[in-house]
Order: structure tokens, then sequence, then C-alpha cells
């Protein structure tokens, strides 16, 4: 992926930055570039966040407070898919598009949990790793404030058998 998109993925979990290459590449394969837009949010971010619209100017943009979002641990990253033939790369933010529709695919086939397929507040771009809890619990939140994201992930997010095969070898 770009070096925007690249240098995101490096302070996410090592587990979801190679299933988002390997759609991004799949999806470079059909002519499309995808870039990581949002990545890790740190639980201070996402206060801010959450305090526009509330208690600061703005219009309001999340639901969720520091510690509640997946992205707040380095486990859900949000990505959109470039506009074909426009150069330089320009987002494509209709979730109605085929292509958008083949980057939330592909992102399923890794087994990805996508916002889309969410019912009461479908967020497009966003896709989390799966095989943990949906939403953080209180118990990873409390890990992330005494160990930080590696904690978490050394805690909740279950090694897969080919990793663990691929030490033991
Ligand atoms: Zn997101």
């Amino acid at each position: 992926m770009d070096s925007i998109s690249e240098s995101r993925l490096s302070q996410v979990h090592v587990l979801l930055a190679s299933k988002i290459r390997t759609v991004a590449t799949a999806m470079s394969a059909a002519g499309v570039e995808c870039r990581v837009v949002q990545a890790l949010r740190t639980k201070a971010e996402q206060d801010a966040l959450y305090a526009q619209g509330r208690t600061t100017p703005g219009k309001i943009v999340t639901k969720a407070q520091g510690g509640h979002s997946m992205h707040n641990y380095g486990l859900a990253v949000d990505m959109v898919p470039g506009l074909r033939g426009v150069t330089p790369w320009e987002p494509n933010w209709d979730e109605n598009d085929p292509d958008f529709a083949m980057m939330i695919d592909l992102c399923e086939k890794q087994n990805l949990i996508a916002g889309a397929r969410w019912v009461h507040m479908p967020d497009a771009d966003h896709f989390q790793l799966s095989g943990i809890p949906v939403s953080p619990t209180q118990d990873m939140l409390a890990c992330l404030l005494a160990g930080g994201c590696e904690a978490v992930w050394t805690r909740f997010v279950p090694t897969a058998p080919a990793v663990a095969e691929g030490l033991n070898a």
C-alpha cells in the first residue's frame, strides 16, 4: 500500500495489518488503490473527538468515548477505495459503488468484521479483527490503561494457528 497507509498500519496489530494488505493487493490487481484513512486513535484523541459537538465546537462525529472504540486498541482501521483513473489519489466515499462493495467483500473473506454490516450505526469504511469482543470490554479498557495496546493484544487477541506453528518450527 502507499506510504501513508503503511505508516498507519505500523501502529495496529500485525494480523490486522496483514489482512488489510492482502485486501489492498487484491483490489490493486483489480485496478483500485485503497488507502487506510485512519488506524490507531489514542484514548486521548478519542476523548477529544467525543467532545466535538458536545463540549467543543463542531458536529457530533462519534458515539464512542475514549476506550470504547476498537481504534483506541489498534484493532480497527478505516479504509476506502480510490476513484478509478484519478491521479493524484482521491477517495471514493460512495459506499454503493461496486468497488466499495468489492473491498468490503474481500475484507469479510479475510474474516474481518465490516462496520458496513452494523444495523444501528453502519460505518462503511470500518474494519476490525474478529475473534475478540466486537466492542471493547471493561477488562480490555483496564488492560489498555495499564499496559497500552501491546498488553491488550497479548492478552485478548488469539494467536493464529499458522503463526503459532511457525514459532514452534
Ligand atoms: Zn473506524
